[in-house]
């Protein structure tokens, strides 16, 4: 199961780089970045994603 523990919003949300993520885009194979949203719920419990875009607008994009 990968259902969220949580069934409540986040209380806060932050969107930070991931500055040590350094795969490459399978598509095209140009370095991709990444982005880390962090969800803080009222109990204390912290969400995080990473997300990965490719660096050039190919289109491609990975969650997870
Ligand atoms: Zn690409």
């Amino acid at each position: 199961m990968t259902a969220p523990m949580h069934d409540a919003e986040p209380i806060r949300v932050t969107v930070a780089p991931a500055l040590d993520y350094f795969e490459k885009c399978p598509r095209c194979g140009y370095p991709a970045e990444a982005v880390v949203t962090a969800r803080t719920y009222a109990d204390g419990a912290v969400d995080r994603e990473l997300v990965a875009t490719c660096g050039l607008p190919c289109g491609w994009k990975s969650a997870g």
